[in-house]
């Protein structure tokens, strides 16, 4: 308006006003994605007091006073239950009763037995969620709650059935966040995996993103690529929680392969259902409500005629069913 009658009396020539005019359109859209801008911030405002609430949270095993740092060069990987009684806080029931197992430095055990037996609890007090109720858990001979948590489980790897992926590049998901690693590590990691031959099939490769707004990916797939991250991180005493249940045979094999040699003088233990992979396992506990109720190789287990030579039985005449 005011612009219309600086025109009329000839202070504002027509050109400055048509200019002024264009220059408040163009003006619009940056003013649009400032306020968009601010929005997104605060958003991301939230987000982060989430995070620094995170941060701040004790860890669930505080690293109590008096507790040894372990370092991964004197650690040799023998691990010791010792009677260990376990009962989950809030919960009457015993998950594990009198349970006794000393596995060997560079051992594979495997656990099997119905739903319910345990298996997992054994997994969660190896990783130290939890502690036992009663009796000891030992590293090298040495009780876990006289060890740092921290470092304890920079020694301890876990491949769950269910696999955390993040929306991010293949090589991002498998180096976990980590940018100091070099494509080659993450790719000798997969390549033990036996994951690296379907990656390079990915549209991007390494790059590929992956995850809600990426690639979508197969069970096996996504199982390759968390075996591959557990690799990396480099433990000395791997968990492998159902972890080649979402594979199909082939790739279980391969998988396998890799990995027998990797494990080297590595401390295993496994959960699996389908027992044909736990076979070459130096030991095989079979749990029944929280005991173990037969110990020994698959061959030694065949021979008696037991709960382990009945549930292998049961499976090799019932095909089970899920692949990748
Ligand atoms: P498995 O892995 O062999 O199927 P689990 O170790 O999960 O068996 O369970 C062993 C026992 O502990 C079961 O009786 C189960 O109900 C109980 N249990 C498992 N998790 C919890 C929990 N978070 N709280 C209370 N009881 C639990």
């Amino acid at each position: 308006l005011y612009g219309g009658w600086g025109v009329l009396n000839g202070i504002v020539t027509l050109g400055d006003l048509v200019m002024l005019s264009a220059f408040l359109l163009m003006l619009l859209s940056p003013l649009e994605a400032l306020a968009q801008s601010v929005s997104q911030l605060q958003k991301s405002l939230a987000g982060l007091e989430r995070i620094l609430d995170l941060l701040d949270e004790p860890p669930e095993l505080g690293a109590e006073k008096g507790t040894v740092r372990v370092r991964r060069q004197e650690c040799e990987g023998r691990v010791t239950f010792d009677g260990v009684y376990f009962r989950y806080p809030g919960s009457e029931k015993f998950a594990l009763h009198d349970f006794s197992l000393d596995v060997a430095a560079g051992e594979t055990v495997a656990f099997v037995g119905p739903s319910g037996a345990g298996k997992t609890t054994v997994c969660n007090l190896l990783a130290r969620f939890y502690d036992p109720t009663d009796g000891r858990l030992l590293l090298d001979g040495r009780d876990l709650r006289e060890l740092d948590v921290t470092s304890y489980r920079r020694l301890v790897g876990i491949v769950e059935q269910d696999v955390f992926l993040f929306d991010g590049s293949v090589a991002a998901n498998i180096a976990y966040g980590n940018r100091s690693t070099s494509l080659s590590e993450i790719r000798a990691a997969a390549t033990i995996a036996n994951a690296d031959a379907f990656v390079l099939d990915l549209p991007q490769g390494y790059d590929t993103i992956i995850g809600e707004r990426g690639v979508r990916l197969s069970g096996g797939q996504r199982q390759r690529l968390a075996m591959a991250r557990a690799i990396l991180a480099d433990p000395w005493i791997l968990i492998l929680d159902e972890a080649t249940s979402n594979l199909d045979t082939e790739s279980e094999r391969s998988l396998q392969c890799g990995l027998a040699t990797w494990m080297g003088n590595r401390t295993c233990f496994v959960i699996a259902h389908r027992l044909s992979t736990i076979e070459n396992a130096d030991r095989i506990a079979v749990l029944n409500a929280g005991r173990i109720v037969e110990l020994g190789t698959h061959e030694a287990l065949m021979a008696t005629e037991g709960e382990y030579r009945e549930m292998v039985l049961l499976q090799t005449s019932a095909p089970i069913s899920g692949t990748a």
